[in-house]
């Protein structure tokens, strides 16, 4: 049987074709299958569709050598078992990174890292000139999380590659599997950091200069630990030019409830809902809570609890459930029972998958801010927008690829939006993007109960594998 027929020719057999004549283009090798499938009015095998066609056996995913490998990184901590705290440039994490090369060569994959130690394995398609198909996640994890956030979506992904490479496939496209430097924001504060350079950030690459940690230890210093940035400040290295990829897929655990509580095996990411944080300050006169008679006052804490009801307000008035906002930190100062405060200091998250929708939140709690600074007569000496990311939708080719994967692996898949931001966010401003989740246990991530079975995996996984095929081939 012909061996990396085109996509479309697929598709256009699987659609012209009456059944019998499929089958039979599919196992001609086979009278004795083929027989048994015309007797039996049904296809024998789980699909006759890409996989038969393209693959010379079925797709085997080792889900228990995955579990082995998720089990021996998540050692590389610094916090006991079962949490995993992997930072940063620190000596776990280099260990890690390390762990993680070896696994590709052994894979067959050409290694490289970039100035930031984003890194990347090659398995190189029959037309290495194309733009390649890449896929990918991180391997740092937040202080006392679990060990299945990022890692599912590198080690899964070199899995992808082995699940391929036992099934006979043959890329057109080059594969190309990443691991992200620093998707957490732990030690420098900023998230998704090697995906934000790749996709170009010329604001970060300048930020970076003059970023420290909470040690005083600067950005470059830490790279260079690390054996990264050598002799360079200049980051510009990093940046992908566009057009470096045809496509971008990552394979993550949901970090949420509605796969399991669902029973359905694949979420297929269409959006990724896009943050903003804005910082806030009010500074009114403060005083004794005693002396200080009521008409007398501009409480900077009533100001406060004043917009963090506001911020509340606005995201309901949108109409959407899309739209979500949070005051997380509210802190008064002083801090004393018998002292009005004087400054009020707020940080406020917003998401939405429609950027406009969100942008109006913004705008109103920033209106809203004025008008209760004005009004309690205290001073908004801060309204800060930290960052305003569009959001990503998915490419819809990419979304086909994900679902046809699902379907010819006969497994249960819902279309859904992804709340969490991953570094998929950032890659979709320089490629076409998807996404690919996995039902974790109780939803539950960024914790030391995060878990996501050897099935959920093994799922993940071959529709990774399939999904990257078929890419690969277009
Ligand atoms: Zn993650």
């Amino acid at each position: 049987m012909q061996k990396n027929m085109s996509l479309s020719a697929l598709l256009q057999i699987l659609f012209l074709c009456p059944f019998s004549t499929l089958t039979a283009a599919f196992n001609n090798e086979d009278p004795t299958l083929r027989t048994m499938e015309d007797f039996s009015g049904y296809p024998i095998h789980e699909s006759h569709s890409f996989i038969s066609n393209t693959l010379s056996s079925p797709l085997y995913a080792d889900a228990q050598n995955l579990q082995n490998q998720i089990d021996e990184l998540s050692r590389l901590s610094d916090t006991p078992a079962p949490s995993v705290t992997r930072v940063l440039y620190t000596e776990k994490d280099v260990l890690a990174r390390r762990y993680i090369k070896n696994l590709m060569g052994l894979s067959g994959l050409s290694v490289r890292e970039d100035a930031v130690g984003n890194i990347f394995g090659r398995w190189e398609g029959d037309e290495p000139e194309l733009a390649a198909v890449a896929t990918g996640s991180h391997t740092d994890a937040i202080p006392y999380s679990g060990k299945y956030d990022g890692v599912v979506g590198v080690l899964g992904a070199i899995e992808a590659i082995n699940v391929l490479k036992r099934s006979g496939f043959k890329p057109k496209r080059s594969l190309e599997v990443i691991l992200f430097t620093s998707e957490e924001p732990t030690r420098f504060g900023i998230s998704c950091l090697g995906s934000r350079l790749l996709a170009g950030s010329e604001a970060l690459a300048k930020a970076l200069k003059t970023t420290f940690d909470g040690q005083n230890i600067s950005f470059f210093d830490a790279a260079r630990s690390a054996g990264y940035a050598n002799d360079q400040d200049d980051l510009s290295s990093v940046f992908l030019k566009k057009g470096t990829y045809s496509a971008f897929v990552e394979l993550h655990i949901e970090q949420g409830p509605i796969l399991e509580d669902e029973g359905i095996s694949i979420g297929i990411v269409t959006a990724i809902a896009a943050p903003a944080s804005i910082k806030v300050e009010f500074e009114g006169n403060g005083g004794h809570a005693g002396a200080v008679l009521m008409p007398n006052r501009n409480d900077a804490g009533l100001a406060g609890a004043e917009l963090a009801l506001a911020v509340e307000r606005h995201v309901l008035e949108s109409g959407s459930i899309d739209s979500v906002g949070t005051v997380g930190i509210l802190e008064l100062h002083p801090g004393a029972i018998n002292s009005i405060p004087s400054r009020s200091h707020l940080e406020i998250d917003t998401r939405d998958i429609n950027e406009e929708r969100r942008n109006i939140i913004i705008e109103k709690i920033h209106q809203s801010a004025s008008a209760i600074a004005k009004k309690r007569q205290v001073k908004l000496t801060e309204f800060k927008i930290i960052n305003q990311d569009p959001p990503a939708l998915s490419e819809k080719s990419i979304i086909k690829a994900m679902e046809e994967a699902s379907k010819e692996l006969n497994l249960s898949h819902k279309f859904m939006i992804s709340r969490a931001y991953h570094d998929s966010l950032f890659m979709a401003r320089v490629s076409p993007m998807g996404m690919i989740f996995i039902p974790c246990y109780k939803g539950y991530s960024h914790k030391p109960e995060e878990f996501s079975s050897m099935d959920a995996m093994s799922n993940g996984v071959k529709v990774l594998a399939l999904t990257l095929a078929k890419l690969s081939l277009e």
